[in-house]
């Protein structure tokens, strides 16, 4: 469906209606097993020698069109959905990495992702080295030879900070690795991290994709373009011991890493993505250009409103001018900065605790990418598990309350942060 726009793709993309009974929507196909066509069919499907339904832990109907789904829409050659971000972000390291390997990653990244590359990952003996997401040189002065990729967030939860892909995948291509980009934050309506030479991109559905707060899931895409064959990732371009000794790189080419994610690691991790869940991110995809649209008008006009009111000490937001990000706000996603934004209250963490206390119509809860108006304190939530040192680095300091801009009507949002920030 390339020919097709992306509002085209949104709503169409993996998607035909059911040829078992003519159902428009994606049905939901809430089995485990399906049945094999005989004996042979079944050794087939084992040994990867045929494409097909086995086992739901592995590929689902109604993933499958969610997949190509957002596969399309990051311009992707295939993708792989889970039952989070951060299970795709387990999946999409699995097939790289070996005990003792490093990779690089911009240290402006969500909290949830900094705990599990510094604790959970280090048990499996993957070390995360960290560099600085405004620093491209940064991430060349950590890579070593036990180097297997970059890690970087295209637009960093919560800090706001926009991150130069083009750049920082050069830098990965020099030392003859992949850059994996987290888009959750951007949405691909915002920014395709493959046109500017990303390798793989990873997804928290849970946010914008889905868009309505209500089902976990994650996505690995492939670009297909990245050459596994260098020798150093052998998972991928030696024989494989748990299919008879198949070379994933040689057999599969351009899709060998987005199976090699489904049939070794989502096969033996386990985090399979519900069919219900893949059905609700599903519709929420179809209006992503819509809601993308509005979330990012609503977020700037209730920044320019908050830099000018007097219990504000500062917003950062990439759409207002005089932002560090705004000048690649205008090169990597001119059609917004997003609808997530960090601001100080006068008061610092009183003041903070105050204002999430009083607001009615925004949620105080940890979520981004609703349709509602969203409200935290990442200090004291998202963000503290992590030393203070780190929690600043992060773009999460003390005073620091994070918002997440819905889709309602513009007047109403600024309405309550007035009431909230004057009781
Ligand atoms: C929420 C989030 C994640 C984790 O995703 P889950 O679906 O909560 O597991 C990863 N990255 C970013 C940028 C996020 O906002």
């Amino acid at each position: 469906m390339a020919e097709f726009g992306f509002n085209t793709l949104s709503v169409h993309a993996g998607a035909q209606p059911d040829p078992a009974t003519g159902a428009r929507a994606t049905p939901i196909y809430q089995t485990t097993a399906y049945v094999f066509e005989d004996a042979d069919h079944a050794a087939a499907l084992f040994n990867l020698q045929v494409f097909g339904n086995i086992y739901s832990r592995i590929m689902n109907p109604t993933n499958s069109v969610l997949e190509e789904r957002v596969a399309a829409l990051e311009g992707g050659r295939a993708a792989l959905a889970v039952a989070s971000g951060h299970a795709a972000q387990l999946i999409a390291f699995h097939p790289l990495m070996h005990p003792g390997d490093e990779f690089v990653a911009g240290r402006q990244l969500y909290g949830g992702s900094i705990t599990q590359f510094n604790h959970s990952f280090a048990k499996f003996d993957w070390h995360v080295k960290w560099a600085d997401g405004r620093d491209p040189d940064s991430f060349k002065k950590q890579i070593t030879p036990k180097t297997k990729a970059l890690y970087i967030e295209s637009i960093a939860n919560p800090g706001g900070l926009i991150t130069d892909i083009e750049a920082i995948a050069a830098v990965a291509h020099d030392a003859g690795v992949p850059l994996i980009v987290d888009n959750t934050m951007a949405s691909p309506y915002l920014i395709r991290p493959f046109e500017w030479g990303a390798d793989i991109v990873v997804h928290s559905a849970t946010k914008f994709l889905g868009g309505h707060g209500n089902s976990m899931a994650g996505i690995v895409v492939d670009s297909g373009r990245f050459n596994w064959g260098s020798g150093k990732y052998p998972t991928l371009s030696e024989p494989c011991p748990s299919y008879h000794g198949m070379k994933l790189w040689e057999t599969f080419g351009d899709m060998a890493y987005a199976i090699a994610c489904r049939v070794l690691s989502l096969r033996d991790l386990g985090p399979a993505l519900a069919p219900m869940n893949a059905f609700l991110i599903l519709t929420g995809c179809e209006t992503l250009p819509l809601r993308m649209q509005r979330h990012c008008d609503n977020a700037l006009a209730v920044a320019q409103w908050l830099q000018r009111h007097p219990k504000v000490a500062w917003v950062n937001y990439a759409g207002l001018e005089d932002n560090e990000s705004y000048g690649l706000h205008r090169t990597y996603c001119p059609k917004g900065a997003g609808s997530i934004f960090t601001f100080g209250v006068k008061g610092g963490y009183e003041a903070g605790k105050a204002l999430v206390n009083n607001v009615k119509l925004f949620s105080h809860l940890a979520n981004i990418g609703d349709t509602r108006s969203l409200i935290i304190h990442p200090a004291s939530t998202t963000h503290r598990q992590l030393e203070s040192e780190q929690r600043k680095a992060a773009g999460a300091g003390d005073d620091v309350v994070r918002l997440s801009i819905g889709i309602e009507s513009v007047e109403d949002i600024i309405a309550d942060l007035d009431q909230a920030l004057g009781a």
